[in-house]
């Protein structure tokens, strides 16, 4: 049997793809994390970008950054499915890391009404405020949005300006949303989803330029197609680059360089 990677190894040969958004301190990365990571770097991903979720994830985060310091960088921020009653000290706690100066960025932050949404109003507080020391730290956001377009781009249009700049992480909306989004500085963060038959954007993407795209998997979530529904990991960047080629009728290349760039503009790394 040949694995797929077999078959990514040989293609991306010379070629860097930007992971801007996966989860390696994931627990369901427990039992073979390292073997993991280096599968990606072979294949090419040797840029990855780790999101906070919440506190108890900040010490794993370090954990892979200190394994791994050429490849992987980390951002700061309290994730809205973790907004709670406590919320206030979880934003001291990332507030404080965030002034050490070790992060990218601020995220990834946001509002999710997908599974909840008993706590709408702390999660717009929540989500300004990170803007906010986003603006203050010139540093870019890395937005989730879930269910709560309406809501982000309220908060958007009102803390909106030339410090704002960012990526909209996992990018599900309209044509008319992301031309939204593009107008805020930020750049869309393309994954799996736009490898799936009901995803949607695959529809529209080819009018949206290159410039404004990155990749992304969110491992271990939203595995790109032939592996939707199994672990997510880093590597399978390659399959979104992929996608994106055939959308934009570009060799695979070129989608690396130009998305690999793009997420040095943000991230400044
Ligand atoms: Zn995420």
């Amino acid at each position: 049997m040949i694995l797929p990677e077999t078959f990514i190894f040989a293609k991306t040969l010379f070629m860097i793809f930007t992971d801007t958004h996966t989860h390696l301190n994931s627990e369901q990365f427990d039992e073979d994390r390292a073997a993991m990571i280096k599968r990606a770097i072979k294949a090419g991903v040797t840029r990855m970008f780790v999101p906070s979720v919440d506190s108890e994830y900040t010490e794993s985060m370090f954990q892979v950054a200190e394994a791994f310091p050429e490849h992987v960088h980390l951002m700061m921020g309290v994730h809205p499915t973790h907004i709670k009653e406590n919320y206030k000290e979880e934003l001291a706690m990332a507030r404080e890391w965030l002034e050490t100066g070790k992060f990218v960025a601020v995220g990834e932050i946001g509002i999710d009404l997908y599974w909840d949404d008993t706590y709408i109003n702390e999660q717009k507080d929540a989500f300004r405020t990170q803007v906010q020391w986003a603006k203050e730290l010139k540093l870019p956001i890395n937005i989730h949005c879930r269910n709560a377009f309406k809501e982000v781009f309220a908060i958007l249009e009102e803390e909106q300006s030339p410090e704002l700049f960012g990526i909209f992480h996992c990018f599900t909306g309209t044509l008319q949303d992301a031309k939204k989004a593009i107008g805020y500085n930020l750049k869309l963060g393309i994954g799996g989803v736009a490898t799936f038959k009901n995803g949607k954007i695959d529809k529209f993407l080819a009018e949206i330029p290159l410039a404004h795209i990155v990749l992304e998997t969110d491992a271990p979530y939203l595995a790109p197609t032939p592996f939707r529904g199994k672990r997510n990991e880093s590597m399978y960047t390659v399959q979104v680059a992929e996608k994106l080629a055939t959308i934009y009728q570009k060799p695979l290349d070129e989608i690396a360089a130009i998305t690999t760039q793009n997420s040095k503009d943000i991230y400044g790394v």
